[in-house]
């Protein structure tokens, strides 16, 4: 387990997202670490890294640009932001809490395998740190209410700063989209699954050439009991705790006898 963090006035906090250093999610990520303490840093992608998961820069050189104090962009993936960050720029010392996010859309389900927001997370856990992921379920083309998670976000922040936090284990919140005192409360939740997946959609170019468009045709229901999809239909902040084994711990006797 993590010792519980009392003082957050006086840690530090990295910032991180996957929509790029100039997202409006990312500045309220950062004005919510301002309302926690003073050190804050950020390290994010230079462009929009969206669905990018848990993938890492290795065939091409990493740049890092420095774009102020404490203010930092990289020419790679979420991934290489928080690798960058923990084992570069805050060599000397590390954050205590890294925040990652505010995404632009929902979190929800089965978002978090293809989560950019969410692999940041992870891979401050890998590398030690604690980590939140912030998203705010805003739709397609709406406006965001970046305010709602303002309003929320640090006093949950230093509630799971002061609470169990075992060690591996990243927190995933979601901010469902609409106006902070219609929010229903904070709800603890498991990681929900969709009906549909991904489709293909088959398409024709202004020159007459087909290309194709990955469209997410995806039904919230079923929500299932106690879901984070179905925190956030019902107006309240979902929570997952989200861990980086992913053994299925109760398939092992059963393949123990299947390969005796
Ligand atoms: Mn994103």
């Amino acid at each position: 387990m993590f010792e519980p963090i009392r003082d957050l006035g006086s840690a530090r906090i990295l910032v991180t997202n996957d929509d790029g250093i100039l997202a409006p999610g990312l500045a309220a990520m950062v004005r919510v670490a301002r309302a926690l303490c003073r050190d804050v840093w950020v390290v994010a992608p230079e462009v929009q890294q969206s669905a990018a998961s848990h993938s890492l820069t290795v065939r091409s050189p990493l740049r890092l640009r420095r774009l102020g104090p404490r203010r930092f962009a990289v020419e790679g993936t979420p991934t290489d932001c928080v690798l960058m960050a923990l084992n570069h720029v805050l060599k000397d010392r590390p954050p205590a809490l890294v925040l990652s996010g505010v995404n632009r859309g929902a979190n929800l389900g089965e978002d978090v395998i293809y989560s950019g927001t969410v692999a940041a997370a992870l891979e401050a856990a890998l590398l030690g740190a604690r980590a939140i992921a912030f998203s705010l379920a805003v739709g397609n083309g709406a406006k965001a209410r970046w305010g709602t998670v303002e309003a929320h976000a640090p006093e949950l922040v230093r509630r799971l700063a002061r609470g169990a936090w075992a060690r591996d284990v990243i927190f995933n919140v979601n901010v469902p989209d609409r106006a902070p005192d219609r929010v229903t409360g904070v709800r603890t939740t498991v990681q929900g699954r969709r009906q549909v997946g991904l489709q293909i959609d088959s398409r024709v170019d202004p020159d007459g050439r087909p290309y194709f468009w990955i469209v997410d045709y995806s039904d919230d229901a079923p929500l299932g009991r106690g879901s984070d999809l179905k925190a956030v239909h019902e107006g309240a902040i979902s929570v997952t705790p989200l861990c980086l084994d992913l053994t299925h711990r109760p398939s092992l006797g059963r393949l123990r006898e299947g390969l005796a």
